[in-house]
């Protein structure tokens, strides 16, 4: 059985309803509607299953954090400002950032099943988790998604130190003849959430991840969370194309942020913190529109088995597709269960207690 990342015995397995149960409870306990706390509920644990650690329910504390301050709005009038036949503007009134991102979604794919396309551009809204949840809500209903948002500055732009850009994720899923095609990542070398899980584990960063406060390439996770900044996919300067992550970034800042009559991430605030002003984007793309969907998806399906059968670099024993192991993971989590980091439990369960539900347990 695959499973993406390293689980050593600092771990507990807990199975995936347990845990589902366990964030929706601990959500309408604080005042989130139900079915609202089930779509936060279900992106966390997508994550999750998915491998994406520093984004599944360990980020549970911040957007407590965030009802608890007043910065997020658990009863939003998420509202269509403007709109058109393949388009619209939503404001998200501070709501729950996934779930304005789920009901944008959902309306650029209804866009998309009427007119071919569904573009939707959403200011005003809060962390919205993985980007991917998304971009996958449309493969699933046979179209290409995309998704990005902004987020606050972490990342240093080509030439710089001073933290500007988010981490801004881009994701696009589109339907094959088995899992879908889903890239899914963050615009800088590494999300924060990484550098928050090797901060908790007490180990070193890799060097080409993050400088320093002076602007020094370093290994030490503090130096980065005290001062520092994360580099631009491609990493320092442009020897590999850290310019070309900078731009990347600075292109969700444009579709998510500005489109959105919102902002850029230099202005974006964490969801703990009132009025965060994290913007998103999302397009669905109705394949039938362009071609027969069984056509793409054959061919999408052809591409990938040329690709996972060219030849591979001695050091290699498969190519991936973007997904691909996330997938797996995720088959291998919903039989033995979601692994959680003992301290990460032991959070959990201090929320738990301060707000008044059971306890997770640790079984075995
Ligand atoms: P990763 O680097 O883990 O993965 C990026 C993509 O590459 C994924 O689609 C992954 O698929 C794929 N992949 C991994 N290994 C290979 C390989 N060998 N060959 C081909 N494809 C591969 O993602 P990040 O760490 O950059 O981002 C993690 C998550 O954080 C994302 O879900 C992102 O949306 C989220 N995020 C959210 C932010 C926010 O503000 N809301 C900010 C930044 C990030 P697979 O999943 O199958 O491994």
């Amino acid at each position: 059985m695959f499973e993406k990342g390293y689980i050593d015995e600092n771990y507990v397995r807990i199975p995936k309803d347990e845990l589902f149960s366990f964030v929706v409870e601990v959500l309408t306990k604080l005042g989130v509607p139900r079915e609202d706390a089930e779509i936060v509920a279900d992106n966390l644990i997508m994550a999750d299953l998915r491998g994406i650690e520093s984004h599944g329910v360990q980020r549970l504390k911040r957007y407590v954090d965030g009802i608890l301050s007043g910065g997020i709005n658990l009863r939003p009038n998420i509202r269509i400002v403007r709109e058109g036949v393949s388009y619209a503007l939503i404001d998200g009134d501070e709501g729950l950032g996934q779930v304005v991102g789920y009901k944008a979604m959902k309306l650029a794919i209804k866009k998309a099943k009427e007119s071919g396309i569904g573009v939707v551009a959403v200011r005003n809204s809060n962390h919205y988790g993985i980007a991917g949840y998304y971009a996958l809500m449309a493969a699933e209903e046979g179209m290409i998604g995309i998704s990005m948002t902004n987020s606050r500055p972490l990342v240093a732009p080509t030439g710089g130190v001073e933290r500007f850009l988010g981490t801004n994720p881009i994701a696009l899923a589109a339907p094959t003849k088995d899992k879908p095609f889903l890239l899914d990542m963050a615009t800088s070398v590494v999300p924060i959430g990484k550098l928050e899980v090797y901060r908790r584990k007490g180990k070193p960063i890799p060097e080409g991840w993050a400088i320093d406060r002076e602007g020094n390439i370093t290994t030490d996770v503090e130096k980065v969370f005290n001062g520092g900044a994360l580099l631009p996919l491609g990493g320092f300067g442009e020897l590999f194309g850290g310019h070309k992550g900078y731009g990347l970034s600075v292109m969700v800042d444009i579709l998510a942020g500005i489109l959105s009559g919102g902002t850029w991430s230099r202005h974006v605030k964490n969801t703990s913190e009132k009025h965060s002003e994290v913007d998103h984007f999302f397009m669905a793309i109705n394949i039938e529109a362009f071609v027969p969907l069984e056509e793409f998806k054959e061919k999408m399906s052809r591409m990938i088995e040329e690709l996972k059968s060219s030849r591979k670099h001695k050091d290699f024993d498969r190519i991936w597709i973007h997904g691909e192991k996330g997938f797996l993971t995720m088959e291998t989590r919903l039989k033995i269960g979601i692994p959680i980091y003992k301290k990460v439990l032991e959070e959990l369960n201090e929320i738990a207690e301060m707000v008044g539900v059971e306890k997770l347990k640790i079984k075995g």
